[in-house]
């Protein structure tokens, strides 16, 4: 098959992570306020604890860490909390952050209790984290002026702050950083309720008519994702524009999806291929994810960050020490036969 440069570089519709088509519809779909965020009820009731216990005493919050695949409210979250808190919002990202002096810069250019936000916190440089210690914990930072023996310490203090750090790989933030917040959550999935919410709120304000299932039907296939979902409605929009009279249905939901390659439990072809390679490649697994990742042609972040969340939560995946398997709900999914459970041969349950 002849692949054209387009088909193997064009974003997946189904990425999670931002591009550039979402920047102008992320801001004005944003929520404002912790009302108006559909979802992540645990998340919501206990920031809204923080943030009014935080008010009450006139103090910043504590530093908050966010984490959970891309796409799920990290951001806008954090924009809630300035927000709410009434504090200006300075949003950057670990890899801006080049040098030490940049980070300087940011930190001493805040207002009183203001909220910093740093998106992909896990890439900040060592030498850049070293900075932010002293600067979470005792709100100052220690900068060498000077080289060699010359060389001076000078201590600069900060005014109260809140910092934000935002992840999609808690695990990759070193020990000291993780423990310098006082507050991490996690966020989850949406179920499909929840996205239903979401793209009924964007349709409104995007004054595009959708009905009740029409929306249901793209929450369904958003893989848990309100970037997703928002990307899928403006994708089907373009249907029902071109194909109907303009407000969108079920039917006219299941053509632009089913044209986008986006099945009804909403996988694209890299996580059917993914599976496939599981179940044909290596007989179901395990199968180590470097191993599938290049007989995929594919790098493995993706896998793991943008499939695997997915086709675990839909139990189409395990993860095992040994590697990743396919579960018999993902032979079922995607036609084939599940192999028979064979006995283990230590404990004598039925493995699979
Ligand atoms: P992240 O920072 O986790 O990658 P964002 O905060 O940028 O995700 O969210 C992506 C888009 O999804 C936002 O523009 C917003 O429109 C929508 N969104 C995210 N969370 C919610 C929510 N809880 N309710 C409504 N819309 C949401």
């Amino acid at each position: 098959m002849i692949q054209t440069e387009d088909m193997e570089f064009a974003p997946r519709i189904i990425t999670p992570e931002t591009t550039q088509e979402d920047s102008d519809i992320d801001v004005s779909l944003r929520p404002q306020t912790l009302h108006e965020y559909i979802g992540q009820d645990k998340a919501k009731e206990n920031i809204a604890i923080y943030i009014e216990a935080a008010k009450r005493r006139g103090e910043p919050l504590d530093h908050v860490l966010l984490y959970g695949p891309p796409g799920l409210g990290k951001t806008t979250l954090s924009a809630i909390i300035a927000h709410e808190l009434g504090v200006n919002l300075r949003v950057t990202t670990g890899p801006a952050i080049e040098k030490p002096g940049d980070l300087v810069s940011l930190l001493t250019s805040l207002s009183d209790n203001d909220v910093l936000f740093i998106d992909e916190i896990h890439r900040l440089s060592r030498a850049v984290e070293e900075i932010l210690y002293p600067a979470l914990e005792d709100r100052v930072i220690d900068i060498i002026i000077g080289k060699g023996p010359s060389a001076q310490s000078i201590r600069i203090d900060l005014k109260p702050f809140t910092l934000i750090g935002a992840t999609t790989r808690a695990g990759q933030l070193s020990a000291p950083l993780r423990d310098r917040f006082g507050v991490i959550q996690r966020l989850e999935l949406y179920t499909k309720a929840q996205l239903t919410d979401i793209v009924r709120r964007s349709s409104m304000i995007l004054g595009i008519p959708c009905t009740g299932d029409g929306a249901e039907e793209i929450a369904g296939r958003a893989r848990g994702t309100p970037r997703i979902a928002n990307r899928l409605l403006k994708r089907v929009r373009d249907f029902a524009d071109v194909m109907g009279n303009g407000e969108i249905t079920t039917d006219i939901a299941r053509i632009a999806l089913s044209r986008l390659e986006i099945d009804e439990l909403g996988l694209d072809g890299l996580d059917r291929r993914m599976l496939e390679m599981i179940i044909k490649g290596y007989a179901g697994g395990p199968v180590g994810l470097e191993t599938l990742a290049s007989a995929l042609n594919e790098e493995s972040v993706t896998l793991e960050d943008i499939c695997e969340p997915f086709l675990m939560q839909l139990g189409f995946l395990g993860r095992t020490p040994r590697g990743r398997i396919a579960t018999r709900l993902a032979y079922e999914h995607l036609g084939y036969k599940p192999p028979e459970p064979k006995p283990s041969a230590d404990d004598g349950q039925m493995t699979f």
